[in-house]
């Protein structure tokens, strides 16, 4: 099966990387000859060093950056449904071990050898986003391999990324397999919340802030508490169930706000959530101004820095975040920075919070600084693909 595939040759000398078991080779790294151009976008191919020693099977692009990402180094594999079936299996096994509710990212691409692929779990719901054209040209198998591993569950194609505007694919949001009525229902911490797959951001839940909320909701018994970019709870209502005396979201979207009234209302809290649509700086300068205070405070922003030029801008707006955060907690309060920007480092981010805390003229402690949770694995040769950054601390 495997020879049938079409072979495609590392540039001499190049092919080192790979060979140590980095999953993608860039393009000024092949041979990209007229035959190697005019391979499908997204097909299969046999990647091989310049003498033609087979490597392993990867998905190639011809006309991006990362041109091959390896599926895998058996040489004796069809990427078929059984392989994808494989592999959903091992990772479903070790999310069923780490988390025990159905509900987490299930395949984290590279780390969970299914390069650029994401599936988030919803309990009979699965929200597929295939970021590469290589995973999109095996969507088919993908689906047919779920349908082995998930039998009865739907599967939501949520392939809207900016990664596949880079891979030259379609955008594609669209109910695939079964039927999806109305916003998901998801369990996360002990807690009820809701989300909503189609409209809402990414695959419409963030689960790699699991942890981060819990350790933060844990902090607030008997507090008061605001959560900014709250999208549909997972913080603050979370701090609502674990024993918050009061806590305001501040989101700029109704629907979030909707969707985290819902989850108050299903988790007996709603009398001790207030709903706040408003830019969340407009917010946080009203209230420093006013000098109005909360106990904790969580500041959890989309990203700032979505591409590199984005940086400058993107790191000042993290410090002024902090400073206006740092600004509205209590004394003794605690708070919450997090930048899920990929191209935010961590050591840069850690200054803008430390800078943010000078000027709003504050000190304190930093009591966790953290990433995602263990349903989000990391590649060991990929460890800049680690994005989420969460800083908490205690202020003086
Ligand atoms: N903290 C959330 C995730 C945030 S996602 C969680 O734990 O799940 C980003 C959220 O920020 C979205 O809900 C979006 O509506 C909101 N948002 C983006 N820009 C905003 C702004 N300027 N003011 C207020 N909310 C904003």
């Amino acid at each position: 099966m495997t020879d049938k595939l079409p072979t495609l040759l590392f540039q001499a000398g190049r092919h080192k990387r790979v060979a140590g078991g980095h999953p993608w080779a860039y393009s000024n790294e092949i041979q990209m000859d007229a035959a190697a151009k005019a391979l499908p976008k997204g097909g299969l191919v046999r990647l091989a060093d310049a003498g033609g020693g087979v490597l392993g099977i990867a998905t190639f692009n011809p006309h991006t950056l990362i041109a091959a990402r390896v599926l895998t180094r058996d040489l004796s594999v069809t990427v078929d449904a059984g392989f994808f079936a494989e592999r959903f299996r091992a990772a479903a096994n070790l999310r069923d071990r780490l988390i025990g509710r159905p509900y987490y990212r299930l395949v984290h691409a590279e780390a969970d050898g299914l390069p650029a692929l994401i599936v988030d779990r919803y309990g009979d719901v699965l929200v597929v986003q295939a970021n590469s054209a290589g995973m999109d040209r095996l969507l088919p198998q993908i689906l047919e391999g779920l349908a082995a591993v998930f039998p009865g569950a739907a599967v939501i194609l949520r392939n809207d990324s900016a990664a596949r505007g880079l891979e030259g694919v379609e955008e594609e949001v669209r109910v695939a397999v079964g039927t999806v009525d109305g916003p998901l229902q998801l369990e996360e911490n002990g807690a009820t919340f809701f989300a909503d797959p189609a409209g809402g951001q990414k695959t419409g839940w963030f689960y790699d802030q699991r942890d981060n909320r819990a350790f933060v909701a844990n902090l607030a018994k008997g507090r008061s508490v605001i959560d900014f970019y709250s999208y549909c709870g997972g913080f603050g209502v979370l701090a609502a169930t674990r024993g918050a005396a009061r806590t305001v979201l501040v989101d700029r979207s109704a629907g979030a706000l909707e969707l985290a009234g819902k989850a108050a209302a299903a988790n007996g809290v709603a009398d001790r959530v207030e709903l706040r649509k408003a830019d969340a700086f407009a917010e946080l300068e009203r209230l420093a101004e006013a000098g109005e205070t909360f106990e904790v405070v969580i500041c959890d922003p989309p990203a700032f820095v979505k591409s590199k030029k984005d940086l400058a801008n993107g790191t000042r707006a993290y410090a002024k975040l902090a400073k206006l955060g740092a600004q509205i907690t209590a004394p003794g309060g605690i708070l919450l920075v997090a930048s899920c920007s990929h191209n935010m480092p961590a050591d840069l981010f850690a200054e803008q919070v430390a800078k943010g805390l000078k000027d709003a003229r504050r000190q304190g402690r930093i009591l966790r600084f953290a990433g995602a949770g263990p349903d989000h694995p990391v590649h060991p040769l990929l460890p800049e693909s680690a994005y989420l950054k969460a800083e908490v601390l205690a202020l003086d």
